[in-house]
């Protein structure tokens, strides 16, 4: 409101200086004629003056007067009319009569004096010849009283000329002001709306977004809710085509029983896929701190992905510098997924060569490191122009129809995520047609002792090294003197002979399986004559498959599937050393294969407990194959009813089925069975993630997830019952 009154003011005095100005303007005009015009009246009062002594000159010469008076006359006339322009005003000098009282009163008084002299003049004209030169001198006194007269009129209209040029100056700042006020205020006028539509857009959009995270969120727990629903009956495809493709099968059934196990596998991947970007969008993504083994986090990896790596026949290495802490504080989920996408891609879009993890000490700072992982592969490479874009979703370089790589193009935009939560970013190198290297960095905590006793108590021993493969030689060479080995490392097997007889210089030998001119077990045939399994004991690194082979000859101390594990190799070297007593009993089953475990574990008492008949038939038909007699139950009640009545060494049991809590089962377990008869207890979880806090607190030793993998449960089994 009263911005408005100041806005009417403001226009009313814009006007109102505007009238002014205009007014003054004219008056500054007329004042400027009027200086003008006096100033002419005295000089011309000063040329009459002057041009009557002239012509009484010329008189008194006796020369023609007429010119001279004709002129004379036309001057005094002039100066006549102007002497009536200054009083009454005229248009012909630009003057108006509005003379103020002063100035009006001195030109009246100049009026009387004109009037003497003019008079004066026009009879002096009329008979020039007739005045002598005191008489002149008398009209020239009439003159200089005007001039005085006239003089003092300019100095009048001059001062008030000046005023009006005050009131001039006054109209145009009030003008001035008034017009830069109303121009604000136009602006803040019209912008007022416009920044109401823009608070308005703001709050829309606010609201918009607000929308969109709880439509997000609704999403994610969407897809989590239908991912826990689909992964149950997924669980059963993979595990059934599994069981099925271990029968016997012509060649066309296991093709198809393997494309539902590869398909199965592919759905698994993709309802991951999904979930992860899902949480992503929502902010439910969120970065864990624990303490973990850096080894073991990417020996899973290569466990998990070593079968598609030898069913491509492709070497798959880690290169783990001895230089960085194994044991760390970070987010090992999300590092291992990061790893788990970039080396199966690597092994995916490689057809021949290897692919190797690397595993790099950047820095080390106050108990931080920073550490950098690098994943090359010998593979297809990928052109310039398409490596910034394959972190975008749903890119694949090669996206038609009849691609040749599965795939669902989301695996890098989650990785490069989880690497920007992680403090850092995936980057590239890559040559087509020669290979490419993803790699990343992290920073974390480092932790744990017990890695570095262990590391100690192998310091100076000597160890012969046999592979052909000079990337597995070199990482094997760099491991073993990262941990204080002197290591003599051949690429060939041949050259044995030359130092058999030097043999006993060496602690241990570690030997590749698979060499071309003389494989480990020719070798080792050779050594085992001359020293026996106490005197030189000899490591065995085979791929898979092979190790299923039993030493029935006794050559080995320990097998060892490639690519091999750090921690293992280590806990390896420690237990055929007889360093620790307890280590070897562990490794000893860890290190063999599932035949022998067999053998050896038929003793083992099993029960199982699944309500699911998919799943239980699952989980029942690995057993078999690996050899474990088992009894099944149904539900938790049936568990603590078999429990009352045998003694078990393991319990397998869902942890939260509808009639199988293995939560509440496990509690009441506790309670029931004293602790020196108290079986193993293994959860099994299609979110082990989510489960394992719970499983531990109920009292669960251990949790293995679904779909459920025959090794893993071996490794397990073999685990809790050793240790027990
Ligand atoms: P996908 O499920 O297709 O593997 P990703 O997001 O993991 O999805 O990868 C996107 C694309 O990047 C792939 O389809 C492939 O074209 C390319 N790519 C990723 N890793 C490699 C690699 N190691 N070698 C060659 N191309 C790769």
């Amino acid at each position: 409101m009263r911005l408005r009154v100041l806005l009417l003011f403001m226009v009313g005095l814009a006007v109102a200086s505007c009238v002014v100005l205009i007014v003054s303007q004219l008056n500054q005009n007329n004042y400027l004629s009027k200086i003008s015009l006096s100033s002419r009246q005295k000089a011309l009062a000063e040329e009459l003056g002057r041009k009557m002594y002239d012509i009484h000159r010329q008189t008194n010469s006796g020369a023609d007067l007429a010119n001279a008076t004709d002129d004379f006359k036309l001057t005094l006339n002039r100066w006549e009319s102007a002497q009536k322009a200054l009083i009454t005003g005229s248009d012909h000098y630009g003057t108006r009569g509005d003379n103020s009282n002063a100035s009006q009163e001195m030109l009246q008084q100049s009026s009387g004096q004109f009037v003497q002299g003019r008079d004066f003049l026009n009879e002096y004209i009329a008979q020039p010849q007739a005045y002598h030169i005191a008489q002149l001198d008398s009209g020239m006194v009439l003159l200089e009283g005007y001039i005085g007269t006239i003089n003092n009129v300019t100095g009048k209209f001059l001062a008030e000329s000046e005023l009006q040029g005050q009131v001039t100056t006054t109209s145009i700042v009030a003008l001035a002001c008034g017009t830069v006020f109303i121009i604000i205020f136009g602006i803040f006028l019209t912008l007022r709306p416009i920044r109401k539509t823009f608070e308005e857009t703001d709050s829309e959009i606010e609201a918009a977004d607000e929308k969109v995270a709880v439509a997000l969120s609704a999403k994610a727990e969407f897809l989590s809710n239908m991912s826990h629903e689909v992964r149950t009956p997924l669980n059963g495809v993979i595990g059934m085509s599994e069981i099925l493709l271990q029968s016997k099968l012509d060649e066309e059934q296991r093709a198809c029983a393997r494309n539902i196990h590869n398909s199965a596998f592919h759905l698994l991947d993709l309802l991951n896929n999904v979930l992860d970007v899902a949480k992503m969008q929502s902010g439910k993504m969120e970065i864990r701190k624990e303490r973990f083994v850096l080894s073991d986090c990417i020996d899973q990896v290569i466990d998990l992905l070593k079968p598609l790596a030898h069913g491509k026949k492709i070497e798959l290495m880690s290169d783990l510098s001895p230089l960085v802490p194994l044991e760390l504080i970070s987010d090992e989920h999300r590092i291992r997924q990061i790893l788990m996408n970039l080396v199966n891609n690597a092994i995916k879009f490689t057809d021949k060569g290897e692919v190797v993890i690397k595993t790099e000490l950047v820095n080390s700072e106050n108990g931080f490191i920073q550490l950098e992982f690098s994943i090359t592969d010998t593979g297809i490479g990928i052109d310039p122009d398409k490596v910034e874009k394959i972190f975008d979703s749903f890119y694949q370089v090669d996206s038609s129809f009849q691609k040749k790589y599965s795939g669902s193009g989301l695996g890098l935009a989650i990785s490069q995520s989880l690497a920007i939560e992680l403090g850092s970013r995936i980057k590239v190198q890559s040559k087509p047609g020669h290979g490419s290297t993803f790699s990343f960095s992290i920073v974390a905590e480092v932790s744990g002792a017990e890695h570095k006793e262990k590391v100690n108590a192998l310091q100076g021993m000597r160890a012969l090294v046999i592979d052909d493969n000079t990337t597995n030689l070199k990482i094997l060479v760099k491991q073993l003197s990262g941990w204080g080995i002197q290591v003599t490392p051949f690429n060939s097997p041949q050259l044995l002979t030359d130092i058999m007889s030097n043999l006993n210089k060496f602690d241990f030998v570690i030997l590749d399986m698979q060499m071309p001119e003389m494989d480990g077990h020719s070798v080792a045939r050779t050594i085992r004559p001359n020293f026996n399994i106490q005197e030189l004991p000899i490591i065995v690194l085979s791929s898979l498959g092979e190790h299923m082979m039993a030493d029935r000859e006794n050559l080995y101390n320990a097998y060892l599937t490639k690519p091999v594990k750090q921690s293992k190799l280590l806990d390896t070297i420690i237990d055929v050393m007889k360093v620790s007593p307890m280590q070897r009993a562990k490794l000893n089953l860890q290190s063999g294969n599932t035949d022998i475990l067999a053998q050896q574990k038929s003793n083992i008492k099993i029960l199982l407990a699944q309500d699911n008949d998919l799943s239980r038939a699952v989980t029942a038909k690995t057993l078999e194959l690996l050899g474990h007699k088992f009894i099944t139950v149904t539900s938790g009640k049936e568990v603590l009813e078999k429990s009352r009545r045998d003694e078990y060494d393991i319990i397998l049991m869902d942890v939260k089925e509808n009639d199988v809590d293995g939560i509440e089962t496990t509690k009441q377990l506790k309670r029931m069975v004293d602790e020196e008869s108290m079986p193993v207890i293994i959860g099994l979880s299609s979110d082990q993630k989510k489960d394992k806090a719970l499983c531990m607190e109920a009292g669960m030793d251990d949790i293995l997830e679904k779909p459920m993998r025959a090794e893993l449960l071996q490794e397990k089994i073999n685990y809790w019952i050793i240790q027990g």
